[in-house]
């Protein structure tokens, strides 16, 4: 975030206001958004990338479809002995994922899906024995595991909205799509929105916020979103169920998605 925050502040066509957005007023020429500091602003197109709550997609009146999961999410960072070689690792278990993803150095963070309660017990652990439970987990294939202190638990979910854009706004990142963490899709299926957007922006100069262009954004983006969501909340469905045939189905779709 850091550097992000950096690349952000140097670019000369970002002006970066820091505050929140505290509502907004949609009408069929420009999108205003009224923030908490008092100032206000407008544009012809307003990029939701306001996570999977999304204030803007509400104002914009789209509807998302939620549907919450048996599953929650452990998340952590932790060293090792052994390098990761930057190379992430997921182990899939009959709760759900759990995915090691290397940090600079011998560190590396963890998403655990587990149930409810088992995620609330593994946060309740002690430093020493939730450190070889991870060991345990991954079969020691970064040698010793020692925990850093802050442990979060994520509820899972999935959401779908009915549009990914109307009345001058258009949808991205988890405002556009949420499924659970299974083959790190999340981020790369945000930054395709993005893409799409800016290609179909440039298209559409004059006034990118008005309706053909939120129609041909709309379009563009929906196979991409459904296929990944789809397929994910297949994948994620199939850990969850014993059956055979599911089980089968989600080892071809774990290679389809890559
Ligand atoms: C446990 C877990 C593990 C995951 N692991 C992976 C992974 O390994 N790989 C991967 O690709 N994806 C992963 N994901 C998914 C990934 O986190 C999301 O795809 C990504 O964070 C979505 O980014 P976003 O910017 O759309 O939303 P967010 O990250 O939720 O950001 C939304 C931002 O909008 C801000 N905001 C909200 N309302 C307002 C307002 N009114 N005014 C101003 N700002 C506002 C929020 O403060 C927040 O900063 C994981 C998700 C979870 C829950």
């Amino acid at each position: 975030i850091p550097i992000l925050a950096k690349a952000a502040s140097a670019h000369d066509g970002i002006h970066w206001l820091k505050s929140t957005v505290e509502s907004w007023s949609l009408n069929a020429d420009q999108a205003r958004a009224r923030l908490a500091d008092g100032g206000e602003v407008s544009a012809s197109l307003a990029v939701a990338a306001d996570g999977r709550l999304s204030p803007a997609r509400e104002a914009a009146g789209i509807r998302a479809f939620a549907r919450p999961y048996p599953q929650s999410a452990l998340v952590l960072n932790f060293g090792h002995r052994s390098d990761h070689g930057f190379v992430s690792t997921e182990f899939h278990t009959e709760t759900g994922p759990f995915t090691q993803v290397p940090l600079p150095g011998r560190r590396s963070s963890l998403v655990w899906v587990v149930k409810p309660e088992t995620a609330q017990e593994l946060a309740a652990l002690d430093d020493a024995t939730l450190s070889e439970r991870i060991e345990q987990q991954m079969q020691s294939v970064l040698g010793r595991v020692s925990v850093e202190a802050g442990r979060q638990i994520y509820p899972m979910s999935a959401a779908s909205p009915a549009r990914f854009a109307q009345n001058r706004v258009a949808l991205v990142g988890e405002a556009a799509h949420v499924f659970p963490p299974i083959g790190a899709q999340g981020l790369n299926l945000g930054i395709r929105d993005i893409d799409d957007l800016i290609g179909i922006a440039s298209e559409n100069r004059g006034d990118p916020g008005a309706s053909r262009s939120l129609a041909a954004y709309d379009t563009r983006r929906r196979p991409d979103i459904w296929a990944r969501s789809g397929a994910v909340n297949l994948l994620n469905m199939s850990l969850l169920s014993d059956m055979l045939p599911a089980q089968l189905a989600r080892s071809a779709g774990l290679n389809a998605l890559g």
